[in-house]
C-alpha cells in the first residue's frame, strides 16, 4: 500500500560544499570514495592501525592539527571516512562519525550531548538497550531522565524542566510500530532550548529525513538495513559539523568504539545496494501487510502505510514508504505464537532485523523480555504479538509460508 507520493527530497545545503550535484542513487554508489595510487573499482580497505610519518617534525605538526593526515585509526582511517562522507551525503547532514555498533552510536549521541544536571525527555517505546541507557545508565551519573508516550505532544510539553536539554525517540517504534510526529516534536524541543536525538534504524535514510523535518542528531545501527545482509555490527552519528567534530568526535576518540575497516567496508558495499533493497523488502512487506489484514487467523496488523494504522497521515507526511517491518497479533496465547513461529520454513526466528533474510522475533519474550510485563502492557506488546522482518525473498513464497504455519498451528 505503499504509494510513494512523497519521495524523499534531496540532500539539504551541505556546509562550505554547496548543493550536493549528485542523485541519490549515484551517492550511495560513489559518494564519498577516496582512490588511492592504484586506480581500483571497489573502496579500498585500509586494514590499519597506525599511519606512518616522513619525518619527525610531520608527526608534531600533525598531532598539532596543522598538518591534515591520518594520525591512528581509533581516530580516523580513510575506509571508514569514505563510509562516514557517503553517510552525510544520503543523510543531507554536515557530519558523522562512524561507531562499532548502534547502540555505540546511541550511548555516544547522548552522553557527547548531555552532563550530569541536564534532563533527557524520552519517548518510552524505545529499542531494549536504548531503555537501559535513558533509565538507568544516564542517572547514574546524574542526567535526570523522563519516559513519556512519544505519540502526545502534550506529554513531551509537559515533561520539559527548566534544565532539559535533549528529547529522544525512535519512529517508527519497535515493536508496535508506533509514529512520533518528528517536526512537531522538534518545535516543542527548539522553543525549550532542547536538542533532538532520533534513532531512525526502522525507517532508514532513504524513507524518513529526520534533519529536514527539524531534527538535530540522527543515530543509525548500520548493523541492520545499512550492511542488510547480516554480516557485521556498525553505527553512525550525523548531525551539525560543531557537535559531530567538536563533542562527540571528542567523546568518541577517548572513549574509543571505533567501526573498524573492515565494517566500514563492508558497510560501504551495502550502501550500493540500500535503495534497491530497502524499495523491495518495503513493497514485500506492504503486501504482506495487506495478506495478513485479511487472514483469518490475524486479529491485528500493524503497518504504517496501511489506513487502518492509527497515525496513516502522520505516516504519510513524513514517511516515503511503511518501511521493511511488519507486525500483527494472532488469537490465542503465547504458545500459539510459538506454535507459529515453529512452523515457518523460510522465515527464521531471530531477534535481529533489516536482513535480506525474513526474519521473525516475539517481543514479548526477546527484545523486550527484560522490561518486564507491566512496561509491556504499557507499550501494546502482548504475548500473541509478533514482529515480522520482511527480507528479499519472493512474495507468494513469503505468504504461502506465514499461511501453511498459521494452519499447522490450528489458527485461523
Ligand atoms: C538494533 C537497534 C539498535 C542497536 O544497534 P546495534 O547495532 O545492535 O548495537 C538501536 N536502535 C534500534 C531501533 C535498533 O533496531
Amino acid at each position: 500500500m505503499s504509494d510513494g507520493k512523497n519521495e524523499k527530497s534531496r540532500p539539504r545545503q551541505t556546509k562550505g560544499e554547496g548543493r550536493n550535484p549528485h542523485a541519490l542513487e549515484t551517492d550511495l554508489v560513489h559518494g564519498g570514495s577516496i582512490r588511492s595510487q592504484f586506480g581500483e573499482t571497489s573502496e579500498a580497505m585500509f586494514l590499519t592501525s597506525g599511519f606512518i610519518y616522513d619525518r619527525a617534525e610531520q608527526a608534531e605538526a600533525r598531532f598539532e592539527g596543522e598538518d591534515h593526515g591520518y594520525v591512528y585509526s581509533r581516530y580516523a582511517n580513510p575506509t571508514v571516512e569514505m563510509f562516514e562522507k557517503r553517510m552525510c551525503l544520503i543523510e543531507g547532514a554536515e557530519a558523522a562519525r562512524a561507531t562499532a555498533s548502534g547502540m555505540a552510536a546511541v550511548s555516544g549521541a547522548l552522553l557527547a550531548l548531555l552532563s550530569a544536571g541536564d534532563h533527557l525527555v524520552a519517548s518510552r517505546a524505545l529499542f531494549g538497550s536504548c531503555r537501559y541507557i535513558v533509565e538507568d545508565l544516564a542517572p547514574r551519573f546524574g542526567i535526570e531522565s523522563t519516559l513519556i508516550d512519544g505519540r502526545d505532544l502534550d506529554a513531551w510539553k509537559n515533561a520539559v524542566q527548566p534544565n532539559t536539554k535533549a528529547f529522544f525517540f525512535e519512529s517508527p517504534t519497535n515493536p508496535t510500530l508506533e509514529l512520533v510526529d518528528i517536526q512537531a516534536v522538534s518545535d516543542i524541543a527548539h522553543e525549550n532550548g532542547a536538542k533532538v536525538v532520533i534513532d531512525n534504524v526502522f525507517a532508514t535514510p532513504l524513507l524518513q529525513s529526520p534533519l529536514e523535518r527539524g531534527a538535530d542528531i540522527v543515530a543509525y545501527s548500520a548493523t541492520k538495513h545499512i550492511d542488510g545482509q547480516g554480516r557485521c555490527m556498525g553505527g553512525v552519528v550525523l548531525g551539525d559539523e560543531a557537535f559531530i567534530m567538536d563533542d562527540l568526535f571528542n567523546y568518541l576518540k577517548h572513549t574509543g568504539p571505533a567501526m573498524s575497516p573492515f565494517n566500514a567496508w563492508v558497510m560501504l558495499n551495502g550502501l550500493e545496494t540500500l535503495k534497491l533493497r530497502v524499495e523491495k523488502s518495503s513493497e514485500t512487506a506492504a503486501a504482506i501487510a495487506d495478506f495478513l489484514g485479511s487472514h483469518s487467523g490475524i486479529s491485528r496488523v500493524i503497518y504504517p502505510m496501511r489506513p487502518d494504522h492509527p497515525q496513516y497521515e502522520l505516516a504519510c507526511t513524513q514517511m516515503s514508504s511503511g518501511s521493511t517491518m511488519v507486525s500483527f497479533e494472532l488469537p490465542g496465547s503465547k504458545s500459539d505464537a510459538f506454535a507459529f513461529q515453529n512452523k515457518l520454513n523460510i522465515v527464521s526466528i531471530s531477534n535481529n532485523l533489516g536482513d535480506s533474510k525474513s526474519l521473525v522475533t516475539h517481543p514479548a519474550t526477546t527484545t523486550h523480555q527484560r522490561i518486564g510485563a507491566k512496561a509491556r502492557a504499557e507499550l501494546g506488546i502482548s504475548d500473541t504479538l509478533l514482529r515480522l522482518s520482511v527480507g528479499l525473498e519472493d512474495i507468494s513464497d513469503l505468504c504461502a509460508d506465514i499461511d501453511q504455519a498459521l494452519n499447522k498451528a490450528r489458527i485461523g
